[in-house]
């Protein structure tokens, strides 16, 4: 099996990578293959336009008639490109994407050959969707799910295949999907935050949350992946000895891209901008073969569709580059893990971004209010955003100093700490003219517009403040943006709710003026939830001191995690917004604890074998070629040979005492599997948390160790140094 090693080298340098086209101007490709507003305005009656523009901006249901008309359009716009196929295109809880291709083609019962599409197909599908986990909601003989077409996100081409943007829900109404809470939790924010903006200016009539994701990534060599079982089946490393170099001299971050890395790149955001995926950044990232993109952010719902189909396309534009894209948190021990940082804010029909400080004092009341209700629902909901980003794999990553820890604070800077202060400070009911002309001028009118130089600095805080948006750092980079953005949307909503509502109980009440009453519960906002704020080093183990005594949750792994989703805080919430339902809830839970025991018994599993398929005989290989060195020695030299064969004879023992630890553990970890097994879903998570993941470590060490004893040439697998630095 070391041909395995030597061919997969071999390969990376016999190959010749496809190039891609030279590009032209960036904005002329933009949207090209997207059935957008202006393919849209080109191949649409106006009647039919008009609705659909209604249906995006304002929510208004598409009738039979616009169905069937924007069919028709689509159909002649993606038959005019080459489109062969047409399929709903959704993003199911597996966290991957989905999709059934069905050909335009069809024979008429008169036996003429023609290309079909109507409104019918392209408002609705029944897949059968049996095979998508539902975590209990249906059974395998009710199967039937259905999709929908969401008309906020438009259709595209790939591939030849026109991908219409869905829900996906089940017969009995239960969402099966990402999109649909999350489509949700933006018409509540919408309405939530609207209403609060209007307290500042009654031109605003729809507020939408904008997202801007960083995407995180390893590259490596197909060849050398494919020879490695551990990559291929679980998308990391479970062994592999540190490479000699790796990123202790900081030499990657923001240097120069490999040319063949540039290449796939380029190649990559030309697919992107077509597709419309507005890619602005790239860069090499902390660890050696670690990069990252990001685009110009969008409206939250397009943003997660996009990142979802960027996933898939940096996978398919990999494989003509002869790479495999590892989106895992962890692929590697002892180098920096990867996140996908969420940037959100939230911006109003009339252009502006409400996060943003702005010119005058009553602008910037308008932004202290909506940055204060952030980080209240935070606070408030501080646990079941770190659920919403928990995984077996962020595992790895959350609180491994390098990462934000898995306690959830917001970092604000020391302008905004300030300025908070100062709020604390008002007086308690009306103000008297003189404070709020102070406060107007020295506090809320003394936030400078740009904030951005002061704010970026804190790399701990999983919740950052960044000048004109708040920045959740600690989502996972396999992780599909569209839950955490639920969450969050969800949370902000709910706490606009309660905001505007205690604001209007003390104008109507009390009497007091709006700006007053704003003051006022603001106030006490900054104080109730103070507890969150974090301006310090989130790394050390001073803050997890701190965070305890503080009251906030610190769960380390996901099965502790996940348990808040379940809550009565968390279910009261959901059902209060209409997000979801308590089923809907109770299924999701499920099917995140399923995954996450799957995730661990195939990495247990998949380490089992390699150990003692390729790690063990390897090991016995080299330590035979010893006892025949030690043997001939003694041949020769007669007693001598003791002295001759000293360092072999202890490598000998050395060999049989990992080989022995090896299988004690391999075995132990079995029958922990097998224990585990036989338990209900939750203890049985539990159980793979505390009793199998720690067999991964302790095997990882002994193959490690023999990885540096047992002779080059025999090791069956491409080591950590040439799997991470790319040629
Ligand atoms: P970095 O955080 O790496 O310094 P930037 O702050 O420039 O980089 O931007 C990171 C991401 O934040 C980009 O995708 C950008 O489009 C996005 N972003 C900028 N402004 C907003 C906003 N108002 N809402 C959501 N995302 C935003
Ligand atoms: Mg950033």
């Amino acid at each position: 099996m070391p041909i395995l090693r030597f061919q997969a080298l071999q390969d990376v340098q016999h190959r010749s990578v496809q190039l891609p086209k030279e590009e032209g101007r960036r904005s002329l490709s933009y949207n090209m293959n997207v059935f957008g507003e202006q393919a849209m305005r080109q191949h649409l009656p106006k009647s039919a336009f008009e609705n659909v523009i209604e249906a995006i901006h304002k929510g208004k249901k598409i009738d039979r008639i616009t169905a069937d008309a924007v069919a028709t359009g689509m159909k002649t716009w993606a038959l005019d490109k080459g489109a062969t196929h047409y399929t709903h295109w959704f993003q199911p809880l597996t966290g991957a994407t989905a999709e059934k291709h069905d050909a335009f083609f069809e024979i008429t019962t008169d036996g003429h050959v023609i290309e079909k599409f109507d409104g019918a197909q392209l408002v609705q599908q029944e897949p059968d969707a049996s095979s998508f986990p539902n975590g209990g909601i249906r059974n395998t003989f009710e199967a039937r799910g259905y999709t929908a077409w969401d008309p906020t996100s438009p259709a595209f081409i790939y591939d030849t295949t026109l991908c219409i943007p869905t829900v996906f829900v089940a017969y009995t109404g239960e969402a099966l999907d990402y999109k649909t809470p999350l489509l949700k939790a933006l018409q509540e924010i919408d309405v939530a935050a609207t209403d609060v903006a209007r307290y500042f200016d009654k031109n605003v009539s729809k507020v939408h949350g904008t997202l801007g994701w960083e995407q995180e990534f390893f590259l490596i060599d197909s060849a050398l992946a494919a020879a490695r079982p551990d990559i291929t089946l679980t998308g990391r490393t479970l062994l592999g000895h540190a490479s000699a170099k790796g990123q202790q001299l900081d030499d990657h971050y923001f240097g120069s891209i490999p040319t063949r890395v540039l290449t796939y790149l380029k190649h990559l955001e030309q697919e992107c901008l077509v597709l419309g995926i507005p890619i602005k950044t790239r860069h090499n990232e902390v660890a050696p073969n670690q990069f990252e993109i990001a685009p110009i952010f969008e409206e939250v719902n397009l943003a997660v569709d996009h990142n979802s189909l960027l996933m898939d396309v940096m996978e398919k534009v990999a494989e003509r580059h002869y790479f495999k894209v590892l989106f895992h948190e962890k692929p590697f021990a002892g180098v920096n893990g990867s996140g996908k940082h969420n940037n959100w804010s939230l911006a109003t029909d009339t252009g502006i971004n409400l996060l943003s400080p702005g010119t005058t004092p009553m602008k910037n009341l308008q932004f202290l209010t909506f940055f204060i209700n952030t980080i209240k629902a935070v606070h408030s909901y501080e646990a079941l955003l770190r659920a919403s980003i928990s995984s077996a794999g962020n595992d790895h990553r959350l609180g491994a100093n390098e990462a934000p820890p898995g306690i959830l604070s917001v970092f604000i800077g020391s302008q905004l700490t300030q300025v908070l202060d100062e709020l604390e400070k008002v007086t308690d009911g009306k103000l008297s003219p003189q404070e709020k002309t102070d406060l107007k001028l020295n506090v809320v009118g003394k936030i400078p517009e740009i904030l951005l130089d002061n704010t970026d600095r804190n790399r701990t805080s999983p919740f950052a403040f960044t000048g004109n948006k708040f920045e959740f750092r600690a989502v996972g980079a396999t992780a599909n943006c569209a839950h955490p953005m639920t969450v969050l949307n969800a949370i902000v909503a709910s706490q606009l709710k309660a905001f505007k509502k205690e604001v209007d109980v003390l104008i109507n009440e009390s009497s007091m003026k709006k700006d007053d009453a704003i003051f006022n519960v603001l106030r006490e906002y900054i104080k109730e939830s103070k507890n969150i704020r974090f301006e310090g080093d989130g790394y050390g183990e001073a803050w997890e001191k701190e965070a305890k005594k503080r009251r906030l949750s610190h769960h380390r792994n996901t099965p502790d995690a996940l348990d808040e989703k379940i809550s009565p805080r968390a279910i009261a919430l959901f059902e209060s917004l209409q997000i979801m339902n308590a089923v809907e809830i109770q299924a999701r839970y499920e099917i995140e604890i399923e995954e996450y025991i799957k995730r661990v018994q195939i990495e247990s599993r998949v380490l089992g074998d390699v150990a003692r398929n390729h790690i063990i005989p390897t090991a016995l290989r080299y330590q035979n070629v010893l006892i025949v060195n030690v043997k001939g020695l003694k041949d020769i030299y007669g007693d001598d040979y003791k002295v001759l064969a000293k360092e072999q004879s202890l490598i000998i023992k050395e060999i049989s005492g990992h080989i022995d630890a090896l299988n004690a553990c391999i075995t132990e970890m079995t029958e922990a599997r097998k224990k585990a097994n036989q338990m209900k879903l939750v203890p049985k998570s539990k159980a793979y948390c505390g009793k199998v993941l720690p067999y991964l470590d302790k095997i990882r060490r002994h193959c490690d160790k023999l990885e540096l004893l047992v002779e080059d040439e025999l090791w069956p697998l491409p080591k950590y140094r040439e799997l991470l630095f790319i040629n």
